[in-house]
C-alpha cells in the first residue's frame, strides 16, 4: 500500500521592533537576564498594555507579503496557562479575529509551482525563558523575552513531503527577511517551527488524527523530525495500529520523536477577549500605504535579475534564494561597474546597458563561494568577504595576473581572514607566469619526461594535450598561464 503524508506548519517569528509589544522595554538579544523588564511585561497588577504601532505595521506588511486578506478590525484574546516564565499567567494572542486570513505562498517544486495555503497569521506576545544551568540543581527565570512581539503563521495542511517542507521554510524565511520584519536568526530563537503530521492511504480524502511536534528550532531539526514522524506513522499503519492525536517532542540525541508527558500538554487555554485592549481598526488607506512601501519580494527580484543582468533563470534563482546573497551580488556589481565602466556593454535587443561583470560575479558567488558556505554551514555575512574583495579577485583573473585555479585556491583565506587578493598574491608569490621562456623550459621538461603521452598524441590521441598542460601546471606550481602552456606544447610536439 502507498501512503501520503499530510503536513502543516506553525511558524513563530519574532518581529524586529526596537521595543516590546505592549511596553517600551527594549528587545535586544543577549542582554543580562531581567535587565529589559518593567511592571507591564512582568505582569504587575494594575498595569495596562499599549499596542506597539511598529508591530502592527510589521504585521500588516507580513500579511500583505503572504497574500492574506487583511481584517479591518482585529481583536486580542487571552490564552490562559500557568508557567514560571509567564508572569501574567496568560499570553495575549489573537484567537478570533486575526490580522490576516486565507493567504498563500507559492513554492516551486520539482513538479512545478504549488500554492501552500495559509490559514491565518496573527500577532501575539512571546513568553520569558526558564534557564536550567547544566549540572546545577537550580533553575532561573529570565523575563527579557516576555512581551516581544511574535507573528504566528499557520499553514493549511497542504505540504506533502519533506522536500516541500524544506522549500516552503526557505521561501518563507526569505520573505520575512526581504520585508525586514524579522531577523530570522534561528540560533537566537527568532524563528521557531511546529509541525502537524498525519499519514493516510494515497488517493483517500479523509483527515487522520494529526500529531503535533513542538519546539523545532532549526531547519535541520524540522526536516529530521518530519521525516522520522512520517516513517513512524507509516510503520504503525502497516501494522494496522492506530495513530493517536497527540503532541510529541523531538529528541535530537536519539533522532526520534517521543510523546510529551501528559502533564506537559492537555491545555484548556480558556481563551477570552482581552479586556485591557480595545479592538484595532486598520483603515484601507493605512493598508494601501503599507502596500506601497512593501519592498521588492524574492520572486520579483528573481525576474529583475534575469532581465536587468541577463542572467539565466537558474542563476537568478540561486542568487535570490537568500537575501544576503542577492544583496551581496548587487553590491559587488556596483563596485565592479565603478571600477570597469568600459566592460559594460549595451544590450542591442533592449537598449539597456548590461554589465559584463554580472555573469562573472554570479559565477563566483554561485560556484566556489556557495560551495565554501555550504561546506562550513554559514551565510555569506559570516565570512570576511566584501564586494570589494570579490571584485578584486575577478579583476586579477581578468587581467591575467593570476589564473582561475590560483584564485579558487586563495579564496578560503580571503573568506576566513579578509586578506586582499593583492596581499595573498604577494605573500605567496602567485603571480601567473606569462613569460614564454619560463613556460617553454617547463614544457621541454614535461615532453622529455612523458614520452608515452607524446607518442599517443602523435598517434592521434589529441586528448593527451590536457594531461601535458596539467603536468606543466604542476611543475610551475599552478602559476603558468594555461593557454600559453597549451600553445607551446603544441609547438613543441610539432618540432619533435
Ligand atoms: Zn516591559
Amino acid at each position: 500500500m502507498t501512503y501520503e503524508p499530510i503536513i502543516g506548519l506553525e511558524i513563530h517569528s519574532e518581529l524586529a521592533t526596537a521595543t516590546k509589544l505592549f511596553c517600551s522595554c527594549p528587545t535586544k538579544f543577549g542582554a543580562p537576564a531581567n535587565s529589559q523588564v518593567c511592571p507591564i511585561c512582568m505582569g504587575h497588577p494594575g498595569t495596562l498594555p499599549v499596542v506597539n504601532e511598529k508591530a502592527v505595521e510589521y504585521m500588516v506588511r507580513t500579511a500583505l507579503a503572504l497574500n492574506c486578506k487583511i481584517a479591518e478590525i482585529t481583536t486580542f484574546d487571552r490564552k490562559n496557562y500557568y508557567y514560571p516564565d509567564l508572569p501574567k499567567n496568560y499570553q495575549v494572542s489573537q484567537q478570533y479575529h486575526p490580522f490576516g486570513k486565507d493567504g498563500f505562498l507559492e513554492i516551486k517544486t520539482g513538479n512545478g509551482a504549488k500554492r501552500i495555503g495559509l490559514d491565518n497569521i496573527h500577532l501575539e506576545e512571546d513568553a520569558g525563558k526558564n534557564v536550567h544551568p547544566e549540572g546545577k540543581s537550580v533553575s532561573f527565570v529570565d523575563i527579557n523575552r516576555a512581551g516581544i512581539p511574535l507573528v504566528e503563521i499557520v499553514t493549511k495542511p497542504d505540504l506533502r513531503d519533506v522536500e516541500e517542507v524544506e522549500i516552503f521554510m526557505n521561501d518563507l524565511r526569505n520573505i520575512l527577511l526581504y520585508t525586514g520584519v524579522s531577523d530570522c536568526k534561528m540560533q537566537e530563537g527568532s524563528l521557531r517551527f511546529e509541525a502537524n503530521i498525519s499519514v493516510r492511504e494515497r488517493g483517500q480524502n479523509y483527515m487522520p488524527p494529526r500529531v503535533e511536534i513542538k519546539n523545532l528550532n532549526s531547519f535541520k531539526i524540522v526536516l529530521s523530525a518530519v521525516k522520522h514522524e512520517i516513517g513512524r506513522q507509516m510503520k504503525m499503519l502497516e501494522k494496522k495500529e492506530t495513530v493517536l492525536r497527540e503532541t510529541r517532542l523531538w529528541d535530537d540525541e536519539k533522532q526520534i520523536t517521543r510523546p510529551m508527558r501528559s502533564k506537559e500538554e492537555a491545555h484548556d487555554y480558556r481563551y477570552f477577549p482581552e479586556p485591557d485592549l480595545p479592538p484595532l481598526f486598520i483603515s484601507q488607506e493605512e493598508i494601501e500605504k503599507i502596500k506601497k512601501e512593501l519592498p521588492e519580494l524574492p520572486n520579483a527580484r528573481k525576474e529583475r535579475f534575469a532581465v536587468d543582468y541577463g542572467l539565466t533563470e537558474y542563476d537568478s534563482n540561486l542568487l535570490t534564494s537568500s537575501k544576503e546573497m542577492a544583496d551581496f551580488f548587487e553590491e559587488s556589481l556596483k563596485v565592479f561597474n565603478q571600477l570597469h565602466p568600459v566592460r559594460n556593454s549595451p544590450d542591442i535587443a533592449s537598449g539597456r546597458t548590461i554589465s559584463n561583470g554580472a555573469k562573472e560575479i554570479a559565477n563566483w558567488l554561485i560556484g566556489p563561494v556557495t560551495r565554501y558556505l555550504n561546506e562550513h554551514n554559514i551565510s555569506i555575512k559570516e565570512t570576511k568577504l566584501t564586494p570589494e574583495l570579490l571584485v578584486g579577485i575577478t579583476t586579477y583573473v581578468h587581467e591575467g595576473i593570476i589564473n582561475q585555479n590560483t584564485a579558487k585556491n586563495i579564496l578560503p583565506e580571503i573568506l576566513e581572514k579578509g586578506k586582499s587578493p593583492e596581499e595573498l598574491i604577494k605573500e605567496k608569490g602567485l603571480t601567473q607566469v606569462t613569460d614564454e621562456g619560463e613556460i617553454s623550459r617547463a614544457v621541454d621538461k614535461v615532453l622529455q619526461a612523458n614520452q608515452q603521452a607524446v607518442k599517443d598524441f602523435q598517434n592521434g590521441k589529441t586528448e593527451t594535450l590536457g594531461f601535458l598542460v596539467g603536468q606543466v601546471m604542476k611543475i610551475t606550481k599552478g602559476k603558468a598561464n594555461p593557454k600559453i602552456a597549451g600553445e607551446l606544447i603544441k609547438k613543441g610536439l610539432k618540432n619533435l
